[in-house]
């Protein structure tokens, strides 16, 4: 039975990847790359080669922004109506192909199918949402406060944009950048993640069947992102750059966009508390912490990263969460009974037992967990660590993986002051049964975002992102269309003046 059921899946794998364009997408064709090159893609939870993409160049990404500048104005004029119907065609084809998207992600990230399956339902809704939205980037007319002038504000597509996505969320991170881009008017190069690209050339597809016109999205994936991009960035016809990644290409990328003045957007790195009062319903915050670390696979700039626990239930929630985190069971995301995936790369377990194996040295004790997992993938032992020293690094560096790390506090001031002790601030979690503290905590976090005893924030309608050294602008909401408009002002003269 087993056998049979691995042989089915091995088939729909090789036939789902056989449907994946793997060419460029520029001005409406999939094509190869100027120079011939391409590179592979690989499963994380066995280090197979899945598939080979066209690898892009500085010349391809020029082709891909001259594609961009020659549709954008067509498109900026095209009726929002029809700009919002395509992104819902695009909504309802994505949700028919759900099961492809999710396995798609799946093979070339890691994630549980279920994990996956939860990211096409996230990453579709930027496509609803800003399907809703596009219709209503209104002005506005007013009267000058002297009444001798009339103002007339309106709202404009910022012109074509370069989006750089990560790979952790393969469909997500793409849908919120292109969604709104192409709800205010916007034409795009979009540059995934080399690790995880599959997903956006199956979405790119998805976006022409649904009717995007050519050349309004362009893809270049490419294994040389700096060189391939950088020339962009200069370029006077590029007018916007959306990045989601780490807090340190960011700082780089917003270096290179000073030059001209280029708008910016960058969500950027976390480091987020997860903080737990001693009134919290402990289950409940032991629920929301396996959301909040082990959402795929603490590869998150949402996930938590410093469990900051009140002294008097310290003991009792770190028994019942390193519990819970013990009964995860890690293998291919494509089994159904796997919880927990593999890591992206080699490199990025060695950075988490670098982190652990640094807390213990330091004096942490690991209740559960502490070291990878043998044999084939990236696996790493669900871990929780509790008296971590304050200097640890643990403490001060995002660390992508399932590990948790607990420190206490005796008095909420202690509590604001720990949380608060970092170059980040993306979002927190607050764990208490008073209404009052929760909102206090609301107003003394430093952070985008807050989750008032609830472990998962992201969501379509709200504005996501950072403060701090996690990154500036907003993501979805009714934020997120602003970022990709400009806003024009025209004085009128007093229509009773003559
Ligand atoms: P990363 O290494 O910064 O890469 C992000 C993207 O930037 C990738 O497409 C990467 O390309 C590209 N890139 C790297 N160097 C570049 C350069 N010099 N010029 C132009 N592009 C460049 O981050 P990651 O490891 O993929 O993602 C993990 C990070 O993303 C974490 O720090 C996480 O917190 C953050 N993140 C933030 C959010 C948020 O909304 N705040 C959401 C998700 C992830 P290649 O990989 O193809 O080389």
């Amino acid at each position: 039975m087993a056998t049979s059921t691995q042989t089915i899946t091995a088939q729909r794998e090789s036939e789902l990847l056989a449907s994946i364009p793997t060419g460029l997408l520029i001005a409406g064709q999939w094509r190869p790359a100027a120079s011939g090159k391409t590179f592979d893609v690989e499963d994380p939870s066995t280090g197979r080669k899945l598939l080979s993409l066209a690898d892009a160049g500085a010349e391809d990404a020029a082709a891909a922004l001259d594609a961009a500048a020659a549709a954008q104005a067509s498109w900026a004029r095209t009726a929002s109506r029809e700009r919002g119907e395509i992104l819902r065609r695009a909504f309802e084809l994505v949700t028919a192909r759900a099961e492809d998207f999710a396995l798609l992600m799946t093979l070339e990230m890691g994630k549980p199918l279920a994990e996956s399956r939860g990211e096409v339902v996230y990453g579709s809704e930027f496509l609803r949402w800003f399907s809703e939205e596009a219709v209503r980037a209104f002005g506005r007319y007013s009267v000058s406060p002297d009444g001798k002038s009339r103002l007339l504000v309106t709202k404009k597509p910022v012109g074509p944009c370069l989006l750089i996505t990560p790979w952790n969320f393969p469909l997500a991170m793409a849908t919120r950048k292109i969604a709104p881009a192409v709800a205010a008017g916007c034409t795009m190069v979009l540059k995934p993640a080399n690790l995880t690209p599959l997903t956006s050339q199956l979405f790119a597809q998805v976006m022409l069947d649904a009717g995007l016109p050519a050349g309004v999205l362009n893809v270049i994936a490419t294994t040389t992102a700096g060189p391939t991009t950088g020339a962009l960035i200069k370029d006077s016809r590029l007018r916007k750059l959306s990045f989601t990644g780490s807090t340190e290409v960011g700082r780089r990328l917003l270096s290179d966009a000073s030059e001209m003045v280029l708008r910016t957007s960058m969500e950027l790195g976390g480091n987020a508390p997860f903080v737990v009062f001693e009134d919290a319903d402990l289950d409940a915050a032991v629920a929301g912490a396996m959301l909040a670390k082990l959402r795929n696979m603490g590869e998150a700039c949402t996930a938590a990263n410093r469990f900051i626990v009140h002294e008097s239930v310290a003991a009792e929630f770190a028994a019942k969460f390193a519990a819970k985190m013990s009964e995860m069971t890690a293998g291919r995301g494509t089994e159904e009974s796997t919880k927990l995936g593999p890591l992206i790369d080699a490199k990025s377990r060695d950075k988490v037992h670098e982190l652990v194996q640094d807390a213990l040295d330091g004096g942490a004790v690991a209740i559960t967990g502490g070291a990878p997992i043998d044999g084939l993938g990236y696996f790493y032992q669900p871990t929780v660590l509790k008296d971590v020293a304050a200097d640890a690094r643990i403490l001060r560096e995002e660390i992508f993986g399932p590990v948790a790390p607990i420190v206490t506090f005796g008095t909420e001031e202690e509590a604001i002051g720990l949380a608060n002790n970092t170059e980040y601030g993306l979002v927190a979690y607050v764990y208490t049964q008073d209404l009052n503290r929760g909102l206090r905590m609301g107003e003394r976090l430093e952070t985008g975002m807050l989750g008032l005893n609830a472990g998962v924030v992201s969501n379509a309608a709200a504005p996501f992102g950072g403060v701090k050294q996690s990154g500036l602008g907003r993501e979805g909401g009714l934020e997120g269309i602003e970022e990709y408009l400009y806003t024009q002002y025209i004085g009128i003269a007093d229509p009773y003046a003559s």
